[in-house]
């Protein structure tokens, strides 16, 4: 029998997820009949090759999704609440990868390994949400013990690259070290500080309660992705000079007590997770091993000893893979498996 074949439109095709997706959807093997791509009018002219043939890349407009299947989007906020619902209409399943649609009740918001039946709820309003980075790693890994030992409090820092701020902070950072290490003047336009040589406790704007908004997402959507309310999460999210991965310490308290030996046999199960944890040998996880990997990464695995069921963890994933194209595809196959 032949395989059933999708026409795919990405919008924000020339930015850094963008172009992951493409990677994503060639190496994967995606069932792609024609692929569209879209992207500002700043674009158009451009080419993009796609399994060896170039593609000229179309502007992002309502018409554009005429005979498309599923649309995969990654070109920003304001873009994503203006097109999705067009792309919707016009008969498209959209995977959007913007913070623009994760927490109406209507669209599932999925990340495949922890919660894959949520996408049945792309009915609704044709639009199915991708979340945030650096929540997506951290449940890839936490998941399999919120099911067996149920999660009470999540503590979590992260050290995330410049590469989930796009392709024009990948600039900036190698600009600034480039500019540093020749005592010229340092160029900034991104960020509100200097990111080469430094970390920045700021990722998006703050809030009234003083968090920023990342630190708010990862609270938010755990909660609606492991469809528990009175899970406790406060986050504290950092900007590092690492080109690609995004890292995180992890400290979780359970509700029910745990041994070491089945946390670990959990996590060496875990699907889309790789153990890597071997203090003798230096062994754990880092951004330059995590980086172009599907994976995510997890090592340091340790039992808080200041309290009863407390566990820390060292999670580390490729934001642009996982975090964002890797994870979109995923939800497009299963989309295409089981729904499409
Ligand atoms: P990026 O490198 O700056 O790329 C942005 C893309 O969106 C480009 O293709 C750009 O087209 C297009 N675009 C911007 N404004 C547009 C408009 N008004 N109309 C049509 N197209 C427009 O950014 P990115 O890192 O790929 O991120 C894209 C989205 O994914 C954002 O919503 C981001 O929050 C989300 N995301 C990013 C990450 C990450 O790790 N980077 C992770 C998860 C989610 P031109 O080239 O024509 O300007």
């Amino acid at each position: 029998m032949s395989r059933k074949m999708f026409n795919i439109a990405v919008a924000g095709a020339t930015g850094a997820v963008g172009n992951e997706m493409i990677r994503g959807l060639e190496s994967r093997n995606f069932p792609v009949k024609n692929l569209k791509l879209l992207a500002s009018k700043r674009s158009v002219g451009r080419t993009l090759k796609f399994q060896g043939e170039d593609i000229a890349v179309e502007e992002l407009t309502a018409e554009a999704f005429k005979g498309v299947d599923i649309a995969l989007f990654s070109a920003g906020g304001g873009p994503s609440l203006e097109f999705a619902p067009k792309a919707a209409a016009a008969g498209c399943v959209v995977v959007d990868n913007s913070s623009a649609w994760r927490m109406d009740p209507e669209v599932p918001l999925v990340v495949p390994e922890a919660n894959a039946h949520a996408i049945a709820g792309y009915v609704k309003k044709g639009i199915i949400a991708n979340p945030n980075c650096s929540t997506i790693q951290m449940l890839v890994a936490l998941t399999p013990i919120h099911r067996k030992y149920g999660i009470r409090r999540i503590v979590v820092s992260t050290y995330q690259a410049v590469s989930g701020t796009g392709k024009k902070a990948i600039d900036e950072l190698l600009d600034q070290t480039r500019a540093m290490l020749h005592f010229m003047d340092v160029p900034r336009k991104v960020y509100p500080h200097r990111i080469a040589f430094n970390c920045l406790p700021q990722i998006d704007v703050f809030l009234e309660n003083g968090y920023t908004k990342e630190e708010m997402k990862m609270v938010n959507e755990t909660r609606k992705i492991l469809e528990d309310s009175s899970i406790g999460v406060t986050a504290t999210t950092v900007r590092v000079p690492v080109f690609y991965s995004h890292s995180e310490a992890v400290n979780v308290e359970t509700r029910e007590a745990f041994s070491m030996e089945d946390i670990r046999s959990l996590l060496a199960s875990a699907p889309g997770l790789r153990v890597v944890d071997d203090p003798a040998s230096q062994r754990y996880p880092m951004p330059m091993d995590a980086a172009g990997q599907d994976d995510t990464l997890v090592g340091r695995i340790r039992k808080d000893e200041s309290i009863e069921n407390g566990l820390n963890l060292w999670i580390v994933a490729d934001n642009i893979r996982k975090g964002a194209a890797t994870n979109a595809i995923q939800i497009a196959e299963l989309l295409a498996e089981k729904y499409l």
